[in-house]
């Protein structure tokens, strides 16, 4: 697993361009810097790895834009040994990203090529702290629940009951919500008496959240 001066140095210059996008946790900005987003993709797209941009990873889907997971993980406000649910594993570069903040995440993956690929790369960048399910999202992961925070990182068409049944009082789910082209990025609190308060935060464009696994 190379990891080399330059991809480092091309990785500072994508956290700078992060900041300037507007993102100003540091421990955000620092776990960027940390994890070789370059490992997440085929080889010979090294270039692209460190652009702002998203980028396919097979099976129809895509690794989100670095300001996006910058923008997710802030509104996550992750605090060491949180326990946080991932819904949406795609690369598994996400899941670092938390995970590099001092997080235990839990990430589900409906599509079986991906969640074995994502696998792979874990064990080889040694990510212990970040366990992946193959499954269906929408169902959360009951027997690991209650989880301090979520994240969605696929267009939810509603708030999935069950991930809010799974979720702490006072913790916070982060949803790309809405079914059009461009989804409000919500930040979504449970309250003591299980109702929701949500926040706004500007639109966002994901591929969608898909019910069921896929075996592909
Ligand atoms: N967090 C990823 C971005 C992945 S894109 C990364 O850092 O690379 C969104 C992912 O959500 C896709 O891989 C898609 O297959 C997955 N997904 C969509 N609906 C899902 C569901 N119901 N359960 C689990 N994963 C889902």
């Amino acid at each position: 697993m190379v990891d080399s001066y330059r991809h480092k140095g091309m990785r500072l210059k994508l956290v700078e361009t992060v900041r300037e996008k507007g993102i100003s946790d540091e421990k955000v900005l620092k776990a960027m810097q940390q994890v070789p987003r370059h490992v997440f993709m085929d080889s010979s797209f090294v270039e692209h790895a460190y652009e702002d941009k998203a980028f396919p990873i097979g099976s129809d889907q895509t690794i989100s834009q670095p300001y996006t997971v910058a923008f997710q993980s802030e509104l996550l406000q992750v605090e060491k040994g949180d326990k946080i649910l991932e819904v949406g594993t795609g690369s598994g570069y996400q899941a670092c990203v938390l995970a590099e903040m001092g997080a235990k995440v839990f990430s589900i993956e409906r599509h079986r090529k991906l969640y074995l690929k994502a696998r792979e790369i874990l064990n080889k960048l040694n990510y212990y702290r970040v366990k992946i399910f193959y499954g269906d999202g929408f169902e959360g992961l009951p027997t690991f629940a209650p989880f301090d925070k979520m994240i969605i990182t696929a267009a939810a068409p509603v708030i999935p009951k069950k991930l809010i049944d799974q979720l702490k009082v006072g913790g916070t789910l982060v949803i790309p919500l809405g079914e059009s082209d461009t989804q409000v990025m919500k930040t979504i609190v449970k309250q003591s008496d299980g109702t929701l308060e949500g926040e706004e935060h500007g639109y966002f464009k994901f591929v969608p959240m898909l019910r069921k696994k896929a075996n592909d």
